[in-house]
């Protein structure tokens, strides 16, 4: 009499958590069952390289699928090496035989559930979808077959029988279907062979099922007859693993667009393959626009993962630094294991100096083009340089260094795109500082009063559109040993020595003045001001202290800030040599009511200029009004 044996303790476990998984991630189960086939064949495969007696050609090895609807059925069979009864007591007996799967009991619940639709389990994944598996094996040298026969948690037998050829045949019964679980998707030929492409197109050996098709009867118009053909579901040779030469642009861009869901080809292929230290191929595309919901909260970035060709995580996010998380594509290793959990992933040495080398090879590729293929950069940065400036600013700017060469920005350069590099080889003799304007776009930004100046001095400027631009050069500190000057800085000084000293004695001679208007302002500004650098214009805000106008603009919009306004340091600048000082120091002492009616004004022409909203609209209207009419 057959004893029926128990499984190990950590196995029931897992096998209890295997039955009552969540649906999405049962159908993994064949990928599980195929990828222990392959692996079996590999180890014969081997063995025939040194050993005459095995007897099959290489051409020879395959995998085979059934599908038996009547009986609710799925039969995969390979001519692998097979297992002894030994063995088979030993892998199907107890769970993780190979170790990589780090059963822990405190996190059993909710977190296993996800390790085991990303990882799988192996063997026992059938579970999943079969309320009794049996598995028929002879392993290579041995006479005699054995069979493994489990319904579940409850334990399993072993006991011989019949099996001509060496290999191993699993059947899984599957699970009747209920209210919420259709089962009997999984004996559907469409099904499995999706299933097939899907998780082991990439599978090494052929992986085979009769088709069901309909065929045209020869010689008879309209009339068709039921045929059964053999077919092979899996390409096998994946496109990574193939030599760039024998690839044609063509074949990378509908790989990719077939695999990731794009409708337009990619605007760059990454195709490298390493060994050594880590021995990986990897198949990257940068795509020519965000995906639409690129800049979303559920937008998760990663590259897919495979080990030896088979899919173990569609999504692995630690292979790409968030800066670069546009990049589509893949990574096949022969380092990592089939069961590893993603807790584990994300300490997994191996992988992090995969995703080292991996952030290398894209910004190579990135700097190519940019040198290279200048046009494709401007495209491809204006769809993803906003990215960049983000990895500058965030995490204290610790990739600032990393990502400052990839930076474009717009320029007084005829409004043509410059790099840091490029501006600062371009600068001027003595000209020490990098010049930046900020606006809502290049028009606006030209009609800043500062940047007359600053341009008339020979300097460029660099015209920046975005809110992270700032706060991005600021985590930049210096280009080359030069500082960055906002034109908008207060301290933005073109001066001779000579000029300085005579506005020096013309502000202290107006200081009276300047108070008296200051009182109209109230706390609008801080302080008021003469200055040269404005010539024709008569107004600007500049600020003091860090924060510029722009930054307050964009910090005061953040959610949150709403109670804690950010306030730039203002000082309104009054050009020196426009015809308005004179007026003004002519006003002064005679008429302070006027003065500080004009003071009202001019702040709300540069809060125009400036681009910054005016306080009080009704006032500064009604002001221009009774201008108007005076
Ligand atoms: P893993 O594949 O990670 O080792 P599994 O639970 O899937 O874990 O399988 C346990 C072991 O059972 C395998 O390592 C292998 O030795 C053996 N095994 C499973 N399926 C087959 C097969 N089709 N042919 C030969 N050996 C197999």
């Amino acid at each position: 009499m057959m004893k029926t044996k128990q499984f190990k303790s950590e196995s029931k476990k897992l096998m209890d958590m295997m039955i009552n998984s969540i649906y999405t991630h049962k159908e993994i189960f064949l990928r599980e069952i195929i990828s222990n086939s392959s692996d079996a064949i590999d180890k014969l495969y081997f063995r025939s390289l040194t050993d005459s007696s095995v007897g099959i050609k290489a051409d020879e090895f395959k995998i085979k699928i059934e599908l038996d609807k009547e009986n609710r059925t799925i039969t995969v069979s390979d001519n692998g090496i097979g297992m002894t009864e030994e063995e088979l007591d030993k892998n199907l007996g107890t769970i993780a035989k190979s170790g990589s799967f780090d059963f822990k009991e405190e996190n059993e619940k909710a977190e296993n559930v996800d390790i085991i639709g990303q990882f799988g389990v192996g063997f026992y994944s059938a579970f999943m979808v079969s309320d009794e598996v049996t598995v028929k094996t002879k392993a290579f040298g041995s006479d005699e077959a054995f069979c493994f026969n489990s319904k579940g948690a409850d334990g399993y037998t072993i006991s011989s029988c019949e099996k001509e050829d060496v290999g191993t045949t699993v059947i899984m019964h599957i699970k009747p279907d209920t209210d919420d679980e259709k089962y009997s998707e999984y004996l559907d030929q469409y099904r499995i062979s999706a299933l097939v492409k899907k998780y082991s197109d990439y599978i090494r050996h052929p992986i085979v099922m009769n088709f069901e098709t309909k065929k045209p009867v020869e010689g008879k118009e309209n009339e068709y007859e039921d045929v059964v053909e053999l077919r092979t579901l899996n390409s096998m040779i994946p496109i990574w693993k193939r030599s760039k030469s024998e690839l044609k642009d063509e074949d990378y861009n509908n790989f990719y667009k077939e695999k990731f869901m794009d409708y337009e080809d990619p605007i760059k292929v990454i195709h490298t393959s390493t060994e050594g230290t880590a021995t990986y191929s990897a198949l990257m595309f940068i795509p020519k626009h965000p995906p639409f919901d690129y800049y979303t909260k559920e937008f998760e970035k990663g590259l897919q993962l495979y080990s030896k060709g088979v899919l173990i995580m569609d999504k692995c996010a630690e292979l790409l630094p968030d800066y670069f998380s546009f990049v589509k594509g893949l990574v096949d290793s022969e380092d990592l294991s089939l069961n590893i959990s993603r807790e584990m992933l994300q300490h997994d040495g191996q992988l992090k100096l995969i995703a080292k080398t991996l952030e290398k090879k894209i910004k190579n590729e990135l700097e190519k083009m940019l040198k290279n293929e200048r046009e494709k950069y401007e495209e491809f940065f204006k769809s993803f340089g906003i990215g960049l400036k983000f990895g500058c600013y965030n995490d204290y700017g610790m990739h600032a260094d990393t990502l400052k060469d990839l930076l474009i920005f717009k320029s007084s350069n005829e409004g043509k795109y410059q790099t840091l590099k490029e501006y600062t080889e371009g600068m001027k003799e003595g000209q020490d500082t990098i010049y930046y304007a900020c606006g809502e776009t290049v028009e606006r930004i030209e009609l800043l009063p500062q940047c007359d100046a600053v341009k008339e001095k020979g300097y460029g400027i660099l015209y920046l559109t975005e809110n992270v631009d700032e706060f991005a050069l600021m985590m930049l500190r210096e280009y080359d040993g030069k500082k960055f000057m906002n034109v908008c800085d207060e301290n933005l000084n073109l001066d001779t020595e000579d000029e300085k000293k005579e506005l020096e004695s013309e502000n202290n001679a107006a200081k009276d003045m300047f108070e008296e208007m200051k009182k109209a302002l109230g706390d609008s500004v801080n302080a008021i001001r003469f200055t040269n650098k404005l010539k024709n214009h008569p107004v600007c805000l500049t600020s003091e202290g860090g924060i510029s106008l722009e930054m307050e603009k964009t910090l005061n919009s953040m959610p949150g800030a709403a109670d804690n306004k950010v306030k730039a340091q203002l000082v309104l600048e009054i050009s020196a040599t426009h015809k308005l000082a004179e007026k003004l120091k002519e006003l002064y002492g005679k008429d302070n009511e006027t003065l500080g009616k004009y003071a009202k004004l001019l702040y709300g022409e540069a809060c125009l200029i400036g681009g910054k909203p005016i306080e009080n609209p009704a006032e500064h209207s009604a002001l221009v009004c009774e201008l108007m009419t005076k």
